[in-house]
């Protein structure tokens, strides 16, 4: 058995899958017979071309031709005779294995794209890595994850998934996963409760302590993961898993039910969505609003920027399905552990404390008119709000809200519609706009607590960082005392205060917010009825 971080519920039984790591390391081996040295490259060639052919097919009928395009270049560089073509010349001249030769020429190839002016010639380095680690995968005879073969009741386990490997698990194959690193707030847990998919984190050796096809539980309720179980053990879970299933249907009861704490104050509780169609998931799990829009994750997984007029669609989407409910989105959060493929940034020391969010955007003001634009076209389709996040000074706000005016200007003139009147408001996550709060309240609309930053600001433990979860602790007194004098702050100057941090959904924060005086509580979408629960028994 082994414990690890509980960070989404629910429970699994299912078979390992080992994720190889992103890096594979290349042992040189010197070979005598180069004739069948060739032939092994050659299967490993051809595998990948059949492996890339079914999940180009695959991309096309889910996300349209021009996403699965990525594809296309990779099976360009299989194809090419020059390149398979150098690699043979590599194992003769050199006679070494074909790991060692593939690897010399694509290091080559990746070389001579990363120096080349053009930004789209750049960009097929990339490719060349991405094809050559798929083809030293099927020299070792490895799995990779993305594998059609994937079979039903998959757990996949990886040292650490990106949010956007996770996003793109597929769900009618994967019922968990399991991760060597990674906290309860990093974004591979976040999206995995929004996936509603159970997952256990931070297991330090998991990727070592299991091989593939073995049998596997994971609670991900007390971040507990049992290797080839005995068959007691598995009746046991089984039962478990039931009981968690049926608690969850009673649950649905309160989908329609208005949440009001005991001292009559009626509280919203809402979902935090990372797609437009996330918010369905809300909407079933009876949400009353949408209290973050992470609108990151619409720039992630592409070659290229969204335009306006992408993002205009995705917003008008998320506000017309909520009817008029409150949807709050949030500006571009980019950096820290979330990346954008196409938007190189130089490495930093402290990418969490770095040039991230509401930094950059106010830097790179092309970027953010384009979401700003598209963000207010979508306003005048339904009830939305827009978030600033990462805010630590007055001056951040009014300037962000300076550019928002320009926009507005433009669209005036445009002739385009949008809601002049639209709340905007900051998330306050860095501990000194807590601080702040008393003037901040002033002028914006609405505060929304975010407190997977906050907590990790305040008491300096890096909420990626599994060793220190134990410093990680939203009850921390310190913590406790910024949240309060946040919505105290709120409610002096008449506005509102939420959480849409994880706390918001922490069944053993829930009262002492409730205390407090919070006015929106927002989670991941699969938490929702628990806390209506327990906010109405406080
Ligand atoms: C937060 O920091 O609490 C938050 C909600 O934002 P994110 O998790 O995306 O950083
Ligand atoms: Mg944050």
């Amino acid at each position: 058995m082994k414990k690890g971080i509980a960070a989404s519920k629910g429970y699994a039984i299912g078979k390992a899958l080992i994720k190889e790591d992103s890096e594979v390391k290349i042992e040189e081996r010197k070979i005598e017979d180069i004739k069948s040295e060739k032939e092994r490259f050659k299967k490993a060639l051809d595998l990948s071309r059949e492996q890339l052919t079914k999940i180009k097919e695959k991309a096309e009928k889910e996300m349209g031709a021009d996403k699965a395009a990525v594809f296309e270049s990779h099976m360009m560089l299989l194809d090419d005779p020059e390149f398979a073509g150098a690699v043979g010349m590599e194992i003769e001249n050199n006679m070494v294995n074909a790991e060692k030769a593939l690897n010399d020429v694509a290091t080559m190839y990746a070389g001579i794209f990363a120096a080349m002016e053009d930004e789209y010639m750049r960009e097929r380095g990339a490719d060349v890595k991405d094809v050559s680690k798929r083809i030293l995968a099927n020299l070792a005879g490895k799995v990779s994850a993305d594998s059609e073969e994937m079979a039903a009741n998959t757990i996949v386990i990886a040292h650490d998934l990106t949010p956007s490997d996770t996003a793109q698990l597929d769900k009618s194959k994967v019922i968990a996963f399991l991760t060597n690193i990674g906290g309860r707030t990093s974004h591979s847990a976040i999206m995995a409760r929004t996936l509603e998919i159970p997952a256990v984190v931070g297991l330090n050796d998991i990727t070592t302590s299991v091989k593939n096809g073995d049998t596997v539980i994971v609670d991900g309720n007390e971040g507990i993961v049992i290797i080839n179980p005995d068959e007691n053990t598995i009746k046991e879970y089984e039962v478990k898993k039931e009981g968690y299933e049926k608690e969850k249907e009673e649950l649905k009861k309160l989908i329609n039910v208005k949440t009001v704490t005991k001292a009559g104050k009626r509280v919203e509780v809402a979902g935090n969505i990372g797609k437009p169609q996330d918010v369905h998931q809300v909407i079933e799990n009876g949400g009353d609003a949408i209290g973050l829009f992470r609108t990151e994750f619409l720039y992630m997984d592409r070659d290229d920027m969204p335009t306006e007029e992408e993002q205009f669609e995705s917003y008008k989407y998320a506000v017309e399905k909520m009817e008029g409910r409150p949807v709050v989105i949030r500006t571009l959060d980019i950096g820290g552990d979330k990346k954008l493929p196409y938007l190189p940034l130089p490495e930093e020391m402290n990418p969490f404390l770095g040039y991230r969010a509401i930094r950059l955007c106010l830097d790179k003001k092309d970027i953010f008119k384009i979401q700003l634009r598209a963000l207010l076209r979508a306003s005048a389709f339904g009830n939305l709000k827009i978030m600033f996040p990462m805010i630590s000074s007055l001056g951040e706000f009014l300037q962000a809200k300076e550019i928002l005016s320009e926009c507005m200007e433009e669209l005036k003139k445009e002739g385009k519609a949008f809601n002049g009147e639209l709340e905007t408001g900051i998330m306050v996550e860095i501990p000194a706009a807590a601080v702040c709060a008393d003037e901040l309240a002033k002028y914006v609309d609405f505060f929304s607590i975010g407190t997977n930053d906050l907590i990790q600001y305040t008491l300096a433990a890096d909420r990626m960082n599994e060793k220190i979860s134990y410093p990680y602790n939203p009850m921390h007194p310190a913590v406790l005392k910024l949240i309060k004098m946040t919505i105290e702050a709120a409610h002096k100057e008449g506005k509102w205060c939420g959480m849409c941090g994880e706390m918001a959904g922490d069944e053993k924060a829930i009262s002492t917010l409730v205390e407090y005086g919070l006015d929106e509580f927002s989670m991941s979408a699969s938490s929702i009825l628990k806390a209506k629960q327990l906010i109405m028994e406080n």
